[in-house]
């Protein structure tokens, strides 16, 4: 069965609500305006055809987009993007009195991503092909060459499934759980065009993996390190806690403005190379920090934010959760000559809360948490430090939102 749906509204990831019985069920990939055909014949009702496509639709992007779940943007132009975030942000902030509130675009919109993942199934041909997820499910739409992926990554993932093909090496069956391949995690290095390749197995068995790296090596890729990466966990995370290093040095090296960056496989970096470049350029711009200051990077990764504001600071303090990550930060801080840095593996909040107690005078926080934000007992021990300026970085605009409510609390102004 089918129903038609007209002048459609929708929340700015292109999700549109239907009642259906008095359910609320989503339908993806639309466009306000628009008047699409809802199939109820599928598990859950599911976007059938768009009967009257809207002027902010394009048929050039993505092949995979109707049925991908990878990302949310490739239907639409990248103006209309901008705008469906920068009204989105405007309605969320308002109460902030921000003035209006402008999205920087991005310089490239294809091909960006640093780090690529795919999962694997076996072809009706048998064949070891990649795809990603379709939308809140487990199906695997096989996905030859992603759009927003680096072209390097695309080109090392179809060397990947010929030389898996060729060894008979089994992608991972969830269901069974049987089979070796999870998934295939890539870095590529878009400035030093170093490239990791990670593969995710089922556990430590991995026959015919000598093979594979021997294959890998053959091929024109340039390839500074191959890992193992053991997940037996039943879940969708994609890395696993253990690994071993197949070959190289279990890191890539990644220059980003003046500096160079020791990157892990399990370290955070921001995806966007280009697009991070300008956040924090933009970011230290806003922070203004003179010689005498004394900064705390809270949330710091491998430190990329810490080694750009030593420039400036008479210290940055790095703190950071993920223990690899500050041996990273740490090597970071070594290899750029860097001596006016120190970077501590805590808890956020459990260290500003101890230093809260000490009555430290901090000048600057610049604070980058993931995307469920900071906590009330972080927010509330930074008034104790005398911070003067704050540079929050979110990823999430709604607990951002939260925050900058307990910021304000506590007398800050937005
Ligand atoms: N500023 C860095 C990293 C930002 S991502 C950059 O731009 O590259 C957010 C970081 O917060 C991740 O590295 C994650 O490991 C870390 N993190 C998550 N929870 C944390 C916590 N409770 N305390 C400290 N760090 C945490």
């Amino acid at each position: 069965m089918t129903k038609e749906y007209k002048n459609v509204s929708a929340n700015y990831l292109s999700d549109t609500e239907i009642n259906v019985n008095n359910k609320k069920y989503i339908i993806h990939n639309v466009i306000d305006g628009e008047d699409i055909l809802v199939n109820f014949d599928t598990k859950y009702p599911s976007l059938e055809k768009i009967l009257k496509p809207s002027k902010e639709r394009i048929n050039d992007g993505c092949i995979y987009q109707s049925i991908c779940g990878g990302c949310q943007f490739m239907h639409i132009n990248y103006d209309y993007e901008i705008k469906k975030k920068e009204l989105y942000l405007n309605k969320l902030f308002k109460e902030f009195d921000l003035g209006n509130i402008k999205v920087i675009r991005s310089d490239n919109i294809y091909n960006y991503r640093n780090k690529c993942q795919m999962v694997y199934k076996l072809s009706n041909t048998k064949k070891v092909v990649s795809g990603m997820y379709e939308e809140y499910s487990h199906k695997i739409v096989t996905v030859n060459d992603c759009m927003l992926q680096s072209t390097k990554a695309n080109e090392a993932f179809k060397e990947i499934n010929k030389i898996l093909t060729k060894n008979k090496i089994e992608p991972y069956d969830e269901k069974k759980r049987l089979g070796i391949i999870r998934h295939v995690f890539i870095r590529y290095a878009f400035n030093t065009e170093e490239l990791m390749i990670v593969f995710v197995t089922n556990g430590e068995f991995f026959p015919g993996r000598n093979n594979v790296i021997k294959d890998l090596l053959k091929t024109n890729l340039k390839i500074t390190t191959i890992i193992q990466n053991y997940n037996f966990r039943d879940t969708s995370i994609v890395l696993g806690d253990k690994e071993r290093i197949l070959y190289g040095n279990g890191y890539i090296i990644e220059n980003v403005l003046d500096y160079k960056f020791k990157i892990s496989s399990k370290s955070f970096f921001q995806v966007n190379t280009k697009g991070m470049e300008k956040l924090y350029t933009e970011a230290l711009n806003k922070a203004n920090i003179t010689k005498n200051d004394i900064v705390i990077d809270a949330y710091s990764g491998i430190g990329t934010i810490t080694l750009f504001a030593s420039k400036y600071a008479k210290k940055v303090i790095g703190v950071e959760l993920n223990k690899q990550a500050v041996l990273d930060a740490i090597q970071n801080a070594k290899i750029n000559k860097i001596q006016n840095v120190e970077f501590i593996a805590d808890d956020a909040t459990n260290f500003i809360t101890k230093l809260a107690k000490t009555r430290e005078k901090i000048d600057v926080l610049i604070m980058d948490p993931p995307r469920e934000g900071s906590t009330p007992q972080f927010i509330n021990a930074i008034k104790y430090l005398n911070v003067k300026k704050i540079i929050y970085i979110s990823c999430g605009p709604e607990s951002l939102k939260r925050d900058l409510y307990l910021f304000s609390e506590n007398g800050y102004q937005v």
